[in-house]
């Protein structure tokens, strides 16, 4: 709906850029009743329409795009930016670095900082499964194993039928390598869908590794430079849906972008204020280190399992409310709250060993983001109050507190739900 609000879709086009849908999906770990909500992650996109069809409207509004060309130098200026394109150049006041997760630019930010956390994804797409009308948004069937505990999902899919293993690992030098992991999952997959692999078609496979910084978002240290998408870093360690995060993002970058430009403020301190500490992600650190195990840690091997078990009974008792933004990637302060409390009251003996397992520099640091949840949570009902006031500042001074409020609203899970239209496709 963000693409049909910011009139990059019509209405028509968003509903054949759905490619397809499906409901419920299913949350299982061995040993405790299954638990199935409708309309998460239920959405699949077709990507090759949805970017035709943006770059039509892109060309159409007198945009102008270099495909397969490299960026290989950003230079920066007082007056505005050059960018080396091989050859070629341009210049322009603004660069926006949109190049993904190894982004030579965000490299350079980093100074080869080796990532904290790192998700490893493999998969495939594959016809012939008996089953395929719901799917799994997280599902365990095996305890700790090669020092990490696995995690599924699956979805109905166009093309078949989708299904990934993921993990979370640190980025030991030591740890396998995704060919291994595609091994575990060919080893895996007749269990976890209940079907021998000879009786599947494959249509594509796909494999991804996700690194993530505690330092996140990226702050640029540059003027003239902003970071977005992957490249930032600013979607949650937990989920690897950087798509959805940008698209979540979209309106709020969209208007800050066009603010920071009008208002001349395009120094680094100017733009890190579009890239801002969003409290709600960073209590997900906690969540990283509670899934996975270092290399050299002795875990009870149903730990993880255990612990999620009880986390999301926690949050099924509790509700719709406080489950479903959890897994739209969205964590609020009073859902927040309530699981953890139903949880330490209802299973305390899985809560207890995540305190040894995580450590103490790990939960005081989430002790902190905790309660900026909480004062950010608190904080964004004053930005109503206060925005009337905006109109007498100066253009840059507008810019800085817009800023602030939206760090507010999007470091709480207070967007959430902005979006209440259903397309029918
Ligand atoms: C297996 C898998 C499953 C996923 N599932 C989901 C999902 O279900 N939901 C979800 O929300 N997200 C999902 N994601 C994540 C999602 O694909 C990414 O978060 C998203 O594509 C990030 O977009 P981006 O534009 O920031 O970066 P990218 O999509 O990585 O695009 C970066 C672009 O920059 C280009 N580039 C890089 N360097 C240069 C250079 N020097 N010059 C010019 N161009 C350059 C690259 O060629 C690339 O086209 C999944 C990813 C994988 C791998």
């Amino acid at each position: 709906m963000v693409l049909v609000e910011l009139e990059l879709l019509s209405e028509a086009e968003l509903a054949i850029a759905i490619a397809s849908e499906y409901n419920p999906t299913r949350i299982s770990f061995p040993n405790t009743p299954d638990i199935w909500v409708r309309d998460v992650l239920n959405i699949g996109v077709d990507p090759v329409y949805l970017l035709a069809t943006l770059k039509a409207k892109f060309l159409k509004h007198g945009g102008k795009l270099l495909e397969f060309t490299s960026c290989d130098r950003v230079k920066i200026h007082p007056n505005g930016v050059e960018i080396g394109l091989g050859e070629g150049q341009l210049t322009s006041k603004l660069f926006i670095d949109a190049m993904g997760h190894f982004s030579p630019l965000a490299a350079q930010a980093r100074a080869g900082k080796k990532p904290e956390g790192i998700c490893l994804v493999v998969g495939s797409c594959a016809t012939g499964f008996e089953q395929n009308q719901t799917g799994d948004i997280f599902a365990a069937i095996t305890p700790i194993q090669n020092q990490c505990q696995y995690f599924w999902e699956a979805f109905p899919a166009r093309d078949g039928r989708t299904t990934y293993l993921f993990t979370y690992l640190d980025a030991h030098p030591d740890r396998f390598s995704l060919e291994f992991l595609f091994d575990e999952y060919l080893r895996l997959l007749p269990t976890y869908q209940n079907i021998e692999l000879a009786q599947l078609n494959f249509q594509r496979c796909l494999f991804g590794c996700f690194p993530s910084y505690r330092d996140s978002p990226l702050k640029t240290p540059w003027a003239r430079v902003l970071l977005i998408g992957d490249s930032s870093g600013s979607q949650s360690p937990v989920s690897f849906g950087g798509f959805g995060s940008m698209i979540r993002h979209l309106s709020r970058l969209t208007s800050g972008i066009e603010m920071a430009i009008q208002a001349d403020a395009l120094s680094n301190q100017d733009l890190q204020l579009l890239q801002p500490y969003q409290p709600n992600i960073a209590v997900t650190w906690m969540f990283q280190r509670a899934m996975s195990v270092g290399i050299e840690q002795q875990v009870h091997p149903d730990q993880i399992n255990n612990l999620l078990a009880a986390v999301f009974r926690s949050m099924e008792h509790l509700g719709d409310d406080i489950l479903r933004p959890f897994l739209q990637d969205v964590v609020q302060f009073p859902a927040l709250s309530r699981t953890l409390f139903q949880t330490s009251i209802t299973n305390l003996p899985a809560v207890i060993p995540v305190v040894p397992h995580v450590g103490m520099i790990t939960l005081l640091d989430w002790l902190i983001n905790y309660i900026n949840l909480g004062i950010y949570s608190g904080l964004d009902p004053l930005s109503k109050l206060l925005n009337p006031l905006l109109t007498q500042l100066s253009p840059q001074q507008q810019y800085h507190y817009q800023q602030l409020f939206q760090a507010w609203k999007y470091g709480s899970g207070k967007d959430l739900g902005r979006y209440k239209l259903k397309i029918e496709s």
